[in-house]
């Protein structure tokens, strides 16, 4: 089935992964494309796919783009066709702009894999658009996974996750009864520091953390990645998209990461999706699902080279971000959106090395302490909710706003 597609976040890790989907199947084509600040890339992008639209969420950029689009227009080596094209293209800017392009009418399906809470509103919009939705971005079903699915359900659209364990569990469910599953058993790798003890873990600097064994991602889940804080938000992920209480998601380490999750059911029955630890699967199986498209030979497991399959339970001393989200999960109302937004605010941080890797939990557990908690919250109470747990985390570690609005050099690892 042909499909036009609006990605949120395409100059990132899913966002590229996304179009290189594109590159390989002729069902699909770019209707629009949203980033945040990365000009380059998305010009590149523009002149390969052509999308109908395009967003920077920077005003200032979004303008500079304007201005390189014009240049571009005017310049006399350019091809005719190709300069109409570019004279022509709208670009959007802001919040206003990103929700557009969620909703434009001439893309089937979005794929919001923008990082962060930054999400939310686009899905919303997505949502009332009526797209089939590829979700990526976690942090929105943390933070507001009551609206989303409560909106999915009213407004009849298909979620479907892109996330791996998440692709697993919605692969291992198909053609099962809701009623039959016991539990979900969601696979870690169990990141650069599994098996270190909490001393090690003191003088931990960005570039350790950057440096996950199997996937390629971007950095901010990639240090969630190592803290474990990553799984944490995947257990709420999967409670919301699966209906499924926080009480029976279980989270098992498997470090060659080959096993993308499992479900056990009522007669003790457990099926798995195994795979390489490769995005390509279950972005693909988020656009096509029920059906499947072929893939390179490189996405294929070999298993005269996978020699063995490990499996252990996280230590939730040393790994405290795991078990502090797993408490917020269960906790419900606003407390999600505290421990997201603290994490993504002290993650920022760490990154432009202004805390250290430990602060990270504990300043995610002081907001949790200093909390309280407003049940069912509407969409402007989880905003208010995230505003107010950035600031105690700036307050808490004496970081001021220009810290936080500091570009980061390189985002992606
Ligand atoms: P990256 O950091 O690689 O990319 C983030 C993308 O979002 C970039 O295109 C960035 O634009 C864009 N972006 C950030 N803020 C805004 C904004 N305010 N407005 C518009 N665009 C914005 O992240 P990932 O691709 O790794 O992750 C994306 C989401 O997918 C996250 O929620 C993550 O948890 C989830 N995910 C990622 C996986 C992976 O393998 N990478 C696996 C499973 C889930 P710019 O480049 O201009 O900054
Ligand atoms: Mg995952």
């Amino acid at each position: 089935m042909k499909q036009r597609l609006s990605i949120l976040g395409s100059t990132g890790s899913i966002g590229t992964q996304t179009l290189e989907l594109v590159r390989l199947s002729s069902e699909l084509s770019v209707a629009a494309l949203a980033a945040r600040s990365n000009i380059k890339l998305l010009m590149e992008q523009i002149l390969e796919f052509r999308p109908g639209l395009v967003c920077l969420y920077e005003e200032d950029k979004a303008e500079a783009l304007r201005q390189q689009l014009k240049e571009r227009a005017e310049d006399q080596e350019t091809p005719e066709e190709l300069r109409a094209y570019l004279r022509d293209l709208p670009v959007l800017r802001g919040m206003e702009g990103l929700m557009k392009a969620a909703a434009c009418p001439e893309a089937d399906t979005t794929v919001v894999a923008v990082v962060g809470m930054i999400g939310i509103r686009p899905t919303i919009a997505a949502i009332e658009a009526r797209k089939k939705i590829a979700l990526a971005n976690k942090e929105t079903l943390v933070c507001a996974g009551h609206i989303i699915m409560s909106m999915v359900r009213e407004y009849g659209v298909t979620l479907t996750p892109v996330d791996s364990e998440h692709s697993a569990i919605f692969q291992c469910l198909q053609g099962e009864e809701k009623g039959s599953v016991e539990k979900l058993l969601l696979t870690a790798s169990g990141g650069p520091f599994r098996g270190y003890r909490l001393e090690q873990l003191r003088d931990i600097r960005p570039k350790d953390a950057l440096k996950h064994p199997n996937w390629s991602m971007g950095a901010k889940i990639t240090i969630d990645s190592s803290t474990m804080i990553n799984k944490a938000l995947e257990v709420m992920e999967a409670h919301w998209l699966f209906d499924v209480p926080m009480e029976d998601i279980e989270v098992v380490i498997q470090p060659q990461s080959v096993i993308h999750s499992m479900v056990q059911f009522q007669d003790g029955a457990v099926k798995a999706q195994l795979g390489v630890p490769s995005m390509l699967i279950p972005i693909e199986y988020a656009l096509f699902a029920p059906e499947r498209i072929p893939l390179p030979p490189e996405e294929k497991l070999d298993f005269r080279s996978l020699t063995k399959l490990d499996f252990s339970i996280p230590d939730p001393e040393v790994f405290r971000g795991l078990a502090l989200g797993i408490q917020a999960g269960k906790r419900g109302g606003t407390m999600p959106t505290v421990f997201n937004a603290a994490n993504e605010e002290a993650v920022a941080a760490f990154l432009q090395e202004r805390i250290a890797y430990l602060d990270i939990p504990a300043g995610i557990e002081a907001a949790m302490e200093a909390h309280e908690v407003k049940e069912d919250p509407s969409l402007e109470e989880i905003l208010e909710t995230e505003a107010w747990a950035r600031a105690f985390i700036r307050d808490r570690f004496g970081l001021s706003e220009e810290t936080k609005a500091k570009k980061l050099e390189d985002t992606t690892c």
